[in-house]
Formats: structure tokens, sequence, C-alpha cells
């Protein structure tokens, strides 16, 4: 049996005042091939190191934050687009949280398996009480913007709809922000590549926090072992390795917890320096 088997698909943690329920919104099955910079073998090879299933499965995780003003949704998961995901509701009964409860929702980036639960197919909002909806200008303004689009390749154009759409249905409601502190208790970390106004959430004080970092790994132990190692998903590939070692390294110094989008599990662990790289281990 793998570590991995005996971790639920929720999980729930208090973060000072603040109690953080992780979901996990299902999977979507990748390729290796999606790595540049590691082949298939070295991928299998660290990924059975390291207890987890030697195949390129992508799980996807979105966070409910409960504060003493807000029910915060972080990402939506992928809510069955391209046949990914789509598991967040069910997550949410099983967590006893009613969408109808969200009021806030904070998005690291629009890409489809972050902003896909936000809506169903035909556009209605699955979370209508949502007074903000938190995301960076800058990623607000990428996919909004006509030279993006015609500038980016054809798989990353395929993006573009689906996130108008999700973004559109909430139009009245969108916060563009470019400033860190933007909900009490909660930064944006800015952590720009993967696209282009891509953020993480840092929530908490000084004695305990959480860093929810969107999409710094999308293979959690490649990515920690070798930051070098990028997605095709990645927008601006160079940028997305800068912007990932650097925040490893912070993690490390400031002996931060943190969680991804793409972590195994919906879990939180914590980065140490390991060989040339990082080793990530989850908290159980
Ligand atoms: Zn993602």
């Amino acid at each position: 049996m793998n570590q991995l088997d005996r971790m639920p698909t929720v999980n729930r943690k208090k973060i000072g005042d603040t109690v953080v329920t992780l979901l996990s919104d299902g999977y979507i099955d990748g390729s290796f091939t999606l790595l540049n910079d590691i082949d298939e073998g070295q991928a299998e090879t660290l990924l059975a190191q390291r207890g987890v299933p030697a195949i390129p499965r992508i799980n996807i995780n979105a966070y409910v934050l409960q504060t003493a003003e807000h029910t915060i949704l972080v990402d939506s998961g992928m809510g069955g687009l391209h046949g990914g995901g789509g598991d967040l509701q069910a997550a949410l009964a099983a967590a006893a949280i009613d969408p109808l409860q969200i009021d806030t929702i904070l998005l690291t980036h629009a890409h489809p398996d972050h902003i896909g639960g936000l809506i169903t197919p035909s556009s209605v909002p699955l979370f209508p009480n949502v007074q903000q909806l938190f995301i960076h200008e800058k990623e607000l303004a990428f996919w909004e913007s006509e030279t993006a689009f015609a500038s980016v390749n054809e798989n990353m154009r395929a993006n573009f709809a689906p996130a108008r759409k999700a973004l559109g249905s909430y139009s009245d409601r969108l916060v563009p922000f470019n400033h860190e502190a933007i909900l009490p208790g909660i930064q944006a970390v800015p952590l720009f590549g993967h696209t282009p106004g891509h953020c993480g959430y840092l929530l908490g004080n000084e004695r305990e926090s959480l860093l929810i970092w969107g999409d710094i790994v999308h293979f959690p132990h490649i990515q920690t072992a070798q930051p070098e190692v990028t997605v095709a998903f990645d927008n601006d590939p160079a940028a997305a390795a800068q912007a990932r070692k650097a925040i490893l390294e912070r993690a490390v110094s400031d002996n931060l917890t943190v969680s991804g989008m793409h972590f195994n599990t919906p879990a939180s662990g914590t980065v140490r320096r390991e060989g040339r790289g990082y080793r990530l281990d989850y908290d159980f």
C-alpha cells in the first residue's frame, strides 16, 4: 500500500482563527512528455522513491477558508471540462459546506482546472452568493486581451474560451488587484510565470501560516527535487522556474507550511533542501 492510500479526499486544518478545508476535485491523466528537462524513466524513478504512483496523474485541489468574516473558495477545480476533475461539489457536500455559503472567491489563475468549477455548462454561477472574486489584474488583463490570444500557441489558445466564459459569468463581482493585502489575514503572493498573473495566497501570522501556492508544481515531488523542470502549460517557462526556485527557498527559510492545487492529495506539507533541489513532505 502506498502512503497516499490512507489520505481522504477532504482534509481540514486550522490556521490561527481560519478553518481551512482542503478538497480534491479529482484528477486529469497527463503524460510525462508534458515535462521539460526530465525523461520518463527519471520521472518514474523519482516518484517511486517518494512512494507515490509512478504515473503521470495530476490531482486537482481546491480550498475553502472560513474566517471570522468570510467563507472563501480558493479556485474551483476543473468542473468536468474536457472530462477532468468535477468532484468539487461532492467534496463540498462531504465537508458539509453549502456552496451558498461561499461569499468570496480567490483565483490563483484562470486555467481550466482552476475555473472550470465556477459555472455550469450553460454559464450559471455555481456560487451565486459570491460578492467578490479576486484575481490579479495582470491575470484578468491577459485573458481579456486579443493580442495575448493571438500570440499563444493553439493549445494555450483553447484555454481562453473557458476562462472568458467563467470570468464573464461573475463580471459584476470581479476584484482585480495589484497589491498584496487583499483581505484581513490573507496576502496575495505574486508568483508570475506559469501565467502572467499567477498568485499564491498566504494566510495566518508569524506563528502559524499556510501558503497556498497555486501551480508552483504540477508534479510535486519531481518539481521540488528539480525546480528547473517546467511543464507544457507554462506561459513563460523560464519565469515559472525562477518563481518556483524563489518560493521553495522562501518556504525553507521562513519554515512555511505549503499546499498546492496539484499536490497528490489535498494535504499540506513542508519543504526542505535536499541534494541540488528540495524535498516536499506531506503532513498526514
Ligand atoms: Zn493547474
